[in-house]
């Protein structure tokens, strides 16, 4: 995506939906988010609003349901089993009351240090952003993806990403991997 439309699509809508920033992640991340939040996804309910014909509107991944950006990301089978892992890894419990927008903004039933928020909330959005391009793949390219390859896929880009641009301490891999409940109040 060029810059010219990643600036454009940033400006908030007329609904003052807030733009949540997070520099633990790569800028795209950031823009799926904002996304994911204003529902402009190419899920295939909104692409139905919007006069696109389609042969179906179901759940490509399940079928048990209609496509909306809440059931992609959040509430399929499958993602939500990854939330679950990715919750459990960091030794919290996912609540199946929340929605996407809830999801992806700062978690305030838990405590946490100002870094550590700002940590899991990047180590959230890179799981929503895997499981949106999984759900890509599988409709492209007829690929699937499974739960114990998914957490992995989602524990090393994390971080890698986070990592990276983590300034105020060196996280360590095997931390990372094995207590990330350490990063909470860094
Ligand atoms: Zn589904």
């Amino acid at each position: 995506m060029s810059d010219a439309i990643n600036s454009k699509i940033l400006v908030p809508g007329p609904n003052r939906l807030e733009t949540l920033k997070n520099n633990l992640i790569p800028k795209k991340v950031e823009v799926f988010v904002w996304r994911a939040r204003k529902k402009r996804l190419a899920i295939l309910t909104e692409l139905d609003k919007r006069g696109v014909d389609l042969h179906s509107i179901r759940c490509p991944i399940c079928d048990d349901d209609v496509e909306t950006v809440d059931h992609t990301l959040l509430f399929c089978k499958q993602a939500f089993d990854i939330w679950s892992k990715v919750f459990e890894w960091w030794g919290l419990n996912v609540s199946s009351n929340l929605s996407v927008s809830e999801l992806f903004g700062k978690d305030s039933s838990i405590t946490m240090s100002e870094s550590g928020a700002k940590i899991w909330q990047a180590v959230k959005w890179v799981c929503g952003y895997l499981i949106w391009r999984n759900r890509n793949q599988k409709v492209f390219k007829n690929k699937c993806w499974n739960i114990p390859v998914a957490l992995n896929e989602i524990q090393v880009t994390s971080y890698d990403w986070i990592a990276k641009r983590f300034k105020a301490k060196t996280l360590d891999w095997h931390r990372w991997l094995h207590s990330p409940q350490e990063f909470v109040n860094v």
